[in-house]
């Protein structure tokens, strides 16, 4: 398949804007060797299967992967494709773990990473003396360059005093290179303190996770996904406050690596919340929790966890029950840990100086072994257990799982008796005062509280124009017709004349196309793009933030709209995590 090499090749030159020649120059030069009867196509992309087979070999780490890279200045030709293999790792990638797998394992096991911390944070004092970790990462089909990225990422940036121990949890992983190779590596080059367990039979990361905790000796357990990269000085600021108070739960701020170019970028600083189809969400911080004495760098409360990463003492984990062991797979696990916690007299807190970046990707990779919904189903035990009368707002939602079932929560329930844990409403009275509890609830409910509410007044117009995109200069509008109910919204060029263009956005956050429809995201399907709905006037789905930053955060699930890139000529949107790309930059423009 010459073609493929050919056509990447020539794609490279042809994209000739001097830049790329520069780059292109500057990077062979610096990495051919000459004499070797090599082209710099072979001499780039040879060194990394050579490095990963002398790793495999247990020959050290091999050479250090090209170029030497600097996280966030991640150098654009990382991820280009010189060859046949180069493509068929892209691609198989993909595929298989829906990220960029060709730059992770060009970037090899080890890389610098740009200091995302407040940097008040650099100077904070921890105690010498702090409780001893034992770090806990399940997997399940992991890319090993991740895997291994993950783990050397805490090896190099933890104080060896400090770390217990690491345990790798293998969740019946079926990729070759997870076994033999894995346990030579981790035997040979990571003597001592790295363990490798492995489950029999797939069970899921939640039932994962307490096979690993059960393993632990130190007095911290810290969870990590099997594509993270720990930052500067992680762990300090997580143990410190568990020290203090043992009931503290802490979680370090979830930096975010791109799962297409692998670049290191911090995320703001927000906080956990949930919406009632049980999916969690980040919310903005209330100027309240940002008042404390440390101000920007103290610890923020927040009313959940995202999921994989947070730190707890051992032993108030196995008193607060663990996890719930009859949950499957992936899925609410975060959310019924997060109640718990809060509810069974515990806290939850999101402390800025601790970083940790994850790879967000778009899609999940796996499914459960029998393809059921895992989360429906970890969802109706979390709602049926800690929720109270409050269920019923998710069952508006989900009507078809009223009836489903859902196992034997008998031991969950005495466990919530046992505890003496308050009841949900403490919870969303004391922790989570800003959810809406009538604005989710079913559409006649949504419809009274409208009337009753806002007395049919209609919402004051703050803003109104065209809505346009600052990456690619296009404006946003409906897919059809604008009064076409359940339409997609799509980017087409600017036209000021054409009132199908005209967006008012509103004191309610609403953003209303041609004075007819809201644009809407779905709160149970979270991966769909937004659509155009009848306005229910209650906000949730239908309510958006158009900040100074330019971005439009949907308040519902927590995410920023954004252009689908690369743009193509049906100029596709979707909702994205936020970042500062001009792809998520909007103007209203009158
Ligand atoms: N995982 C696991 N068994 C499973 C599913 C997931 O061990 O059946 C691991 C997975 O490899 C990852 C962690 O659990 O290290 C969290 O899963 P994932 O990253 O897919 O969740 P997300 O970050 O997408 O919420
Ligand atoms: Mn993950």
């Amino acid at each position: 398949m010459a073609s493929v090499t050919l056509r990447y090749f020539c794609y490279g030159c042809l994209v000739t804007s001097a830049t790329w020649s520069v780059l292109l120059f500057l990077y062979f030069s610096r990495e051919a060797e000459p004499g070797r009867g090599r082209t710099p196509l072979q001499q780039h992309s040879q060194p990394i299967t050579k490095g990963l087979a002398d790793q495999r070999a247990g020959r050290g780490r091999g050479p250090r992967p090209p170029p030497a890279n600097k996280g966030a200045e991640l150098s654009p030709e990382m991820g280009m494709i010189f060859s046949e293999a180069d493509q068929e790792v892209r691609d198989t990638g993909y595929h298989r773990h829906a990220f960029n797998v060709l730059i992770s394992t060009r970037l090899g096991y080890h890389r610098e990473l740009p200091d995302t911390r407040d940097s008040q944070c650099r100077d904070k004092v921890y105690p010498l003396a702090l409780p001893s970790a034992s770090v806990v990462i399940c997997f399940f089909n992991e890319a090993l360059s991740a895997l291994l990225r993950t783990v050397h990422s805490v090896l190099d940036r933890t104080p060896a005093f400090l770390l217990h121990e690491l345990i790798l949890v293998d969740d019946f992983s079926e990729l070759e290179d997870l076994k033999e190779d894995l346990e030579r590596y981790v035997r040979e080059e990571l003597k001592g303190k790295v363990h490798l367990v492995r489950n029999q039979r797939r069970e899921g990361l939640i039932r994962g996770r307490m096979i690993g905790a059960s393993h632990a000796t130190g007095e911290v357990l810290v969870f990590l996904d099997s594509h993270c990269e720990v930052n500067q000085a992680w762990l300090q600021p997580l143990l410190a406050p568990i020290q203090q108070d043992r009931r503290t739960v802490v979680c370090p701020v979830i930096d975010i690596i791109s799962a297409d170019t692998l670049a290191y970028s911090p995320s703001p600083i927000v906080r956990g919340g949930f919406n009632w189809g049980l999916h969690f969400k980040w919310d903005p911080v209330p100027p309240s929790e940002l008042n404390g004495p440390e101000g920007a760098t103290g610890p923020i409360r927040s009313p959940t966890m995202a999921g994989g990463l947070f730190a707890m003492n051992r032993k108030y984990f196995n008193e607060l029950g663990q996890y719930d062991a009859g949950m499957d797979i992936w899925g609410g696990e975060n959310l019924e840990i997060s109640f718990r916690i809060w509810m069974c007299g515990g806290r939850l807190l999101i402390i800025p100086c601790s970083r940790v970046g994850h790879i967000f990707r778009k899609r999940r990779p796996y499914g459960s072994p029998g393809g059921q919904d895992t989360m429906a189903h970890n969802s109706l035990r979390l709602a049926h257990v800690w929720m109270d009368e409050y269920k019923e707002h998710y069952f508006s939602l989900r009507p078809e799982l009223r009836e489903r079932d859902y196992g034997d929560i008998g031991e969950r329930v005495a466990l919530r008796k046992r505890l003496q844990c308050r009841s949900f409403r403490w919870y969303l009275d004391n922790v989570y005062p800003e959810m809406q509890t009538v604005a989710n609830g079913n559409k006649q409910q949504q419809q009274q509280a409208l009337f009753v509410n806002k007395g049919l007044r209609r919402p004051k117009v703050l803003q109104r124009g065209r809505l346009r995109n600052l990456a690619t200069g296009r404006c946003l509008v409906a897919q059809g017709r604008a009064s076409q109910k359940g339409g997609a919204v799509v980017l087409r060029p600017c036209d000021p004349r054409d009132p199908e263009q005209d967006w008012a956005y509103d004191e309610e956050g609403q953003l209303v196309l041609a004075g007819l429809l809201c644009l809407d995201v779905s709160e149970v399907r979270t991966f769909d793009p937004p659509r155009l709905m009848k306005c229910h006037g209650s906000g949730g789905s239908q309510q958006w933030s158009l900040g100074k930053s330019n971005r439009l955060y949907q308040v519902s699930v927590g995410q920023c709209l954004s252009v689908v890139q690369p743009v193509g000529p049906k100029g596709y949107v979707a909702m994205a995590i936020c970042d500062a790309s001009q792809a998520q930059q909007w103007q209203l423009e009158g």
